[in-house]
């Protein structure tokens, strides 16, 4: 594994976003990243998505989230052809299908992944959702990764406050890293207990769909006149200002896709945005937080 890919890197050097988020192994991360899904599913749009990924790492946007299923392995494969050369800036994020989590899969799984994104190790490697294979498998499936170098840190997506539980109550399962989950200015339902617990237990939050896929996952979200007149306020666009709302956490990363050069230049602007807490609770009126344990949003 090339030391350019190990522990305590600070990939958020030269990326004039605060504090980044520091993970247990004291590697530091920009506070956004890129996500990728439905990457690599059009040929002709190809050569733009990858010059968007490639500027968005020049841009401070290291960490580059894909999965084994985004288009059967085209995301990956897309994304290897992006990193030639860029491989030790980047942070490469990728998800096990959950049927592929267990002892008999994992380690093949692994190495497709590895060999489409044309690479020698993963930086994390998460179990994209929880399935029928017993999380206890599951991590020791991942710490036998580690072990053999294939992969730096593990972590899960979409697991619910109770099933965090219920995993770092397992054998090795602290090692967890990250829980990746749905989190946008109208989804808010993890503020109620399963991002405390996560902040609770030194466990970063990856915050997917954090532009609500455009504003199609919730109805009136930009056309609500508060996220309005507050980024008009602040200069920005709409869709920069929810990125701002969702970096404003501690330890929380969003990963926004964006497949323009455009929406990556706005995306990467965002992490300078500061809303103030008049901006928030204004916010908070129009889309209030959950009074209430909400189950977990997923898409
Ligand atoms: P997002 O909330 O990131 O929204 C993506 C959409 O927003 C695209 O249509 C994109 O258009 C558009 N967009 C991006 N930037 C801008 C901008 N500045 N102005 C206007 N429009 C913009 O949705 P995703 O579903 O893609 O979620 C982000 C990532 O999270 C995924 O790509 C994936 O990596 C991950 N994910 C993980 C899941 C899981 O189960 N673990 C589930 C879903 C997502 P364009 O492409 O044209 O730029």
């Amino acid at each position: 594994m090339s030391k350019a890919n190990g522990d305590d890197r600070d990939l958020s050097k030269k990326f004039d976003a605060g504090d980044g988020v520091r993970l247990k192994d004291g590697t530091v991360l920009p506070k956004l990243g890129q996500g990728t899904w439905h990457m690599g599913d059009q040929p002709s749009r190809r050569k733009e998505e990858i010059r968007s990924l490639r500027l968005g790492v020049e841009l401070g946007m290291k960490m580059i989230d894909t999965a084994e299923m985004y288009g059967d392995g085209r995301s990956e494969s897309l994304i290897g052809e992006a990193i030639q050369g860029i491989r030790e800036q980047v942070f490469l994020v990728s998800k096990v299908y959950p049927h592929h989590a267990g002892l008999k899969h994992i380690a093949r799984s692994c190495d497709n992944s590895l060999k489409r994104l044309g690479t020698d190790s993963l930086d994390f490697y998460l179990l994209h959702w929880r399935g029928n294979v017993p999380l206890g498998e599951t991590i020791e499936g991942m710490e036998r990764l580690k072990e053999a170098g294939k992969i730096r840190r593990w972590g899960v997506s979409n697991l619910d406050t109770r099933d965090m539980k219920e995993l770092l109550s397992l054998e090795n399962g602290t090692e967890c890293a990250v829980n990746q989950v749905l989190y946008h200015l109208g989804s808010r339902g993890i503020e109620f207990d399963l991002l405390p617990h996560a902040q609770n237990n030194g466990i970063p939050v990856m915050a997917y769909c954090p532009l609500a896929q455009a504003g199609t996952l919730r109805d009136g979200l930009l056309r609500s006149e508060a996220v309005r007149d507050i980024a008009d306020h602040h200069g920005i666009k709409p869709f920069q200002l929810l990125l701002a709302w969702c970096i404003r956490h501690a330890r929380v990363i969003a990963i926004p896709k964006a497949s323009t050069e455009d929406h990556v230049r706005e995306n990467a602007a965002a992490a300078l945005v500061k809303l103030t807490d008049a901006d928030l609770a204004r916010l908070d009126r129009a889309f209030p937080p959950p009074s209430r344990k909400m189950p977990l949003d997923i898409v």
